[in-house]
């Protein structure tokens, strides 16, 4: 019927541009298809100058033109193709929609929904208007064959909320009252909406949507009883319908005058409808008023009393009845098939969805796993590197304190504790190792008349001198501490007493001979008494005492001077000498400083 009807604005005058002799082709199809023809030839010729898009419509009004002819079997293949291959929305709706059209017309239900559920997917997407229109409609039609009325009048409501008016406002609302009726909503309400239908229709000069309108509210009419509104009604509008050559809405107005005559007792009126809708519908398979006419055909003669013409007709009747109820039962279940089907995909599909859901949770989680993995990591190596930078502090701080716990504040040599310490570890060594080993000890000679002369601070600067002095003659091996105020220690490891006298009396001319730097007037001097391991044994004490001895003598004998410890005589055999090395308890001295 939509296919039928597709009559819109009037054509416009010959254009040569292309794309208007398109629009134009689409505006005539039905309402002069001869010229369309023409049209789809002429375009045919100039596909060169079409664009791609302009192309796929000539496309689709070439396989629309096949349909309309009636050749299905080759306009399906035509329209399958531009439904696959074609990129542009609206004209994929169009052929969708010319598609489930045929499959429902040749009675391929199923398919027909399955096309139609995949396109309904698709129109959310789809804004052409026209190419919604066309889609929403069929599915009206389609679903109302299917009994699924509700569905059928909320698909008819889309299209009366894309048009405001006009020719598709029109069939709209014709499809909604339609359905709204079938669906057995014969409320009050339902005649006015009927009545607004026909109303919008009439006003845009559709009159078959106004007749097929009126064809549903005679049926109400018969249904409620009111014969004579149906007859006036279809009496005033038959002629018009059968003008249009619409056989369909023909034979339905004749069976619905069959009715209602028959209602009002009328036999022969009723008898020649009933015949006249035979004659129509049989042609064309129309098998809802055949049954209609059949069954009223059969009752006029049973009543007639014509007995064999009734059986006649009865079993006519029992037939196209049968037809009619396998049709609905197959529609249905064609429908409820589809609809399971779609169901069932959606299940699936939301069963993948959520397994996707979980599985990129677990690509999330193991990520931020890996992610707080490395943080870990990254805080565990900060931490480390701080404790090992603070270990590295407290090391440093530690040797600081413990080389200032082993050194002398003023000199930075030994301190006497820790020359103490160095000292026996040296001697037990050099006892292990059965090697001599010499102690000297030295002693600034009148100290304290440099610190009441010069100050305190000059005397500190003469300590550090004779300190450096004596660091300039040091081998790497002795030890050399602080043992007292102005008071020196050194302990030579692998030294015989010679030459330990001799390395005293090198450090006792250089020290009485360096000049004192700033303090040039300031001569120092100092006294050096030495022992050996070899006449006192290894042990630092006695070694000390009796350096401290010999130290005690060169004091005695005028200071600046050597003296050893004696072998036989003991500390207080020691003696100087000056210029003899041997460990006899000589010393050296300067007798200008004594
Ligand atoms: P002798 O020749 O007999 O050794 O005479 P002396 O004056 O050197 O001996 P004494 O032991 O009487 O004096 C030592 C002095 O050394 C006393 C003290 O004030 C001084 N002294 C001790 N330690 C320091 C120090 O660190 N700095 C200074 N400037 N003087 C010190
Ligand atoms: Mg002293
Ligand atoms: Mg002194």
């Amino acid at each position: 019927m939509l296919l039928l009807a597709g009559r819109a604005a009037p054509a416009s005058p010959a254009s040569s541009n292309l794309a208007d002799l398109l629009g134009r082709a689409d505006t005539i199809k039905t309402v002069d298809n001869a010229a369309f023809v023409e049209l789809l030839a002429l375009l045919d010729k100039n596909t060169v100058a079409l664009s791609a898009t302009q192309k796929w419509r000539l496309r689709y009004l070439k396989a629309w033109q096949v349909a309309y002819l009636g050749d299905f079997a080759k306009a399906r293949p035509l329209l399958e193709t531009i439904i696959r291959e074609t990129p542009d929305d609206a004209i994929r709706m169009h052929a969708a929609a010319a598609l489930v059209n045929i499959l429902g017309y040749s009675h391929q239900y199923e398919e027909a929904y399955t096309r139609l559920d995949h396109a309904l997917d698709e129109l959310p997407k789809v804004t052409d208007k026209d190419a919604r229109f066309h889609i929403l409609g069929e599915a009206s039609q389609l679903l109302v064959g299917a009994g699924q009325y509700d569905l059928a009048a909320s698909y008819a409501d889309q299209i009366i909320a894309d048009y405001p008016s006009g020719r598709n406002r029109c069939i709209g609302m014709y499809l909604k009252v339609h359905a709204d009726f079938l669906g057995g909503k014969s409320a009050q309400s339902w005649r006015s909406q009927a009545q607004q239908a026909i109303n919008a229709c009439t006003q845009v000069n559709e009159n078959l949507f106004a007749d097929a309108t009126r064809r549903d509210v005679a049926s109400f009419a018969i249904r409620q009883g009111r014969t004579v509104d149906a007859i006036n009604l279809l009496e005033s509008h038959y002629l018009n319908v059968v003008k249009y050559h619409y056989l369909e809405l023909t034979s339905e107005y004749a069976a619905l005058m069959t009715e209602a005559y028959w209602q009002k007792g009328d036999t022969s009126r009723a008898e020649e409808f009933a015949l006249n809708t035979v004659d129509l519908a049989q042609k064309s398979e129309f098998i809802e008023p055949l049954t209609t006419a059949y069954q009223l055909l059969y009752q006029i003669d049973r009543q007639k009393g014509d007995l064999r013409d009734a059986l006649n007709y009865h079993e006519k009747y029992m037939t196209a009845d049968k037809g009619r109820l396998d049709d609905v039962r197959e529609k249905a279940l064609a429908y409820q098939f589809v609809k399971q089907q779609v169901e069932a995909k959606k299940v699936e599909l939301d069963e993948l969805n959520k397994q996707n859901q979980i599985l990129q949770l677990q690509q999330a989680l193991d990520h931020k796993a890996v992610e707080a993995g490395r943080l870990y990591i990254a805080l565990l190596l900060t931490v480390l590197a701080s404790i090992g930078l603070w270990l590295l502090r407290l090391k440093r701080s530690q040797l600081r304190f413990m080389r200032l716990a082993r050194r002398d504040g003023l000199t930075g040599i030994f301190n006497r504790q820790h020359f103490v310490d160095e000292a026996e570890q040296t001697l037990r060594y050099a006892a292990k190792s059965m090697r001599m080993a010499c102690l000297i000890l030295i002693d600034l000679d009148h100290f304290k008349l440099i610190n009441d002369t010069h100050g305190h601070t000059a005397g500190d600067h003469v300590l550090r001198r004779a300190v450096a002095v004596c660091q300039q003659h040091l081998h790497s091996c002795d030890v050399f501490g602080r043992i007292g105020g102005e008071e020196f220690g050194i302990l030579l490891p692998e030294s015989s007493v010679i030459q330990a006298l001799e390395r005293a009396e090198r450090l006792r001319v250089a020290i009485s001979t360096t000049p004192e730097g700033e303090s040039q007037d300031i001569t120092v001097s100092a006294s050096f008494g030495i022992a050996s391991t070899q006449h006192e044994g290894y042990d630092l004490r006695r070694l000390l005492i009796a350096a401290d001895s010999a130290l005690y003598r060169a004091k005695r004998d005028g200071r600046n001077r050597v003296v050893v410890s004696g072998p036989h005589n003991g500390p207080e055999a020691d003696r100087g000498s000056s210029g003899d090395h041997a460990a006899d308890g000589r010393a050296t001295g300067d007798p200008a400083i004594s």
